[in-house]
């Protein structure tokens, strides 16, 4: 027997003794998923504090499907060292080198469970089954294989998997959008039909405001997927909008709550009669948007339409819209407002410079100085008054309001990006009396 044999045979020795440690459990109590972002996991300290937490539950019989992140900052960092090589990095390549980030903490967390003595691998999101369309960056989940999960699963391990990555047919790597990590896991509950699934974050949940601005706002109990949806893309960020979206879809009951203790968080489900009650769930601030009046729009069919087109051509998303043609300019000309993405208001000006004279509006006005805030309710929809309510909060304030618009279950104002934070005070008290200091 030569020394390396005998080492591979001593290692195999102990391999298989930790493992007998554990005999398999064929009764167990629940199949749980667990995601913890970066800041969860973004030292060797955290890794192993989340790696007692899940211990702990695996402990108490449950088998346990843990999804992470990259290490927080890591993400961020990738993409600057690919721009520090090249201006535009092939998509292909990109996806290859992010998905490192979530690589590195998958094994960190295999080893931080070994330590503890629990039995644990960790599979790349190829691994585990996870089959995308081939829209790097961007990629959408197409199909999950789960076999290899639940083998592990029922051999007693921790199973540890890559967030945000999966691979296309021909197994080229792909990621899922920034926050993908989110996706992983509400597609991986639903489809090892898991009985419970946790978002662990930095934040204890969903909460009526931001509670950095409004210090006494309240944490959710429950929340509709709907609200969740409104309030994420709203500003809200506490989770990736898509994974809340496939939630809906494939009705995945999920919660999110904090990894630094033992609070219950907010469970978000499907919308339910007593959640009608409540007028507004939750108030959301977004201070991204930026505002553009096209003044003196000729009045007629059609100057909207080739306004739109040119900037969805360009890939500019646009969201609020307002128009007033008044009776002082004899119904002729209009202007019309809207908001953009701030980031890309440049590219949005620059798109109408060049329809300016073909369409015939006289002017282009710019303001990225406002902030957008929102109430969301499911209530909203048989409750009345409440847009008076809200504009009456921010009248009593003094707060001028720029743009209105209204959906079912939402009311979005602009205002000054001076008053935002005040605003967003007023209307929380307005709406939360009873969360008045
Ligand atoms: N690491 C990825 C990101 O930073 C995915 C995630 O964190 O969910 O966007
Ligand atoms: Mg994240």
């Amino acid at each position: 027997m030569t020394i390396h044999s005998i080492f591979i045979t001593i290692l195999f020795l102990s391999v298989g003794r930790a493992h007998n440690n554990f005999p398999s459990r064929s009764i167990y109590k629940m199949l749980v998923v667990q995601k913890y972002g970066g800041t969860s996991v973004a030292n060797p300290e955290r890794i192993k504090h989340v790696a007692s937490r899940v211990a702990e539950y695996w402990e108490k019989g449950n088998k346990v499907v843990v999804v992470v992140s990259a290490m927080s900052g890591v993400t961020d960092s990738l993409i600057k060292l690919a721009k520090d090589i090249i201006p535009t990095p092939n998509r292909r390549e990109m996806d290859v080198l992010l998905a490192t980030g979530e690589q590195t903490t998958i094994a960190l967390m295999a080893m931080a469970l070994h330590s503890l003595g629990v039995p644990a691998v960790s599979l790349t999101g190829p691994q585990a089954g996870i089959v995308t369309d081939r829209s790097h960056s961007t990629a959408k989940i197409r199909n999950i294989t789960p076999s290899r999960m639940r083998k592990y699963l029922a051999e007693d391990y921790v199973v540890i998997v890559a967030g945000f990555q999966g691979n296309t047919e021909i197994g080229d790597i792909t990621t899922l959008g920034r926050g993908g990590s989110d996706l992983t896991a509400i597609a991986l509950a639903a489809a090892l039909k898991a009985d419970l699934c946790q978002i662990y974050t930095d934040v204890e949940g969903v909460y009526t405001a931001d509670p950095r601005v409004v210090p006494n706002a309240k944490k959710l109990d429950e929340i509709s997927y709907d609200e969740m949806l409104e309030l994420s893309s709203l500003g809200a960020k506490v989770m990736q909008s898509r994974s809340v979206e496939f939630a809906k879809k494939f009705e995945v009951i999920f919660e999110v709550r904090s990894s630094m203790n033992n609070k219950p968080g907010t469970i978000v489900k499907e919308e339910t009669k007593s959640m009608e009650d409540v007028v507004v769930r939750g108030i959301s601030i977004d201070k991204n948007q930026a505002k553009i009046t096209l003044v003196r729009m000729p009045d007629k069919p059609g100057s909207a339409a080739r306004t739109f087109k040119a900037l969805g051509a360009a890939s500019i998303n646009v969201d609020m819209i307002i128009q007033n043609n008044s009776p002082e300019t004899q119904n002729t000309a209009t202007d019309i407002s809207f908001t953009v993405d701030k980031p890309l208001l440049k590219r949005a000006i620059d798109v109408l410079a060049d329809i300016k004279s073909s369409t015939g509006f006289a002017e282009i006005a710019q303001d990225d100085h406002i902030a957008k805030i929102s109430i969301v309710g499911v209530g909203m929809k048989s409750h009345s008054g409440v847009a008076a309510m809200l504009f009456g909060a921010l009248a009593d304030a003094g707060i001028n309001i720029e743009m209105i618009s209204t959906s079912e279950i939402k009311i979005s104002i602009i205002v000054n990006m001076d008053k935002a934070d005040e605003a967003l005070r007023v209307i929380h008290a307005a709406f939360f009396p009873d969360t008045k200091k």
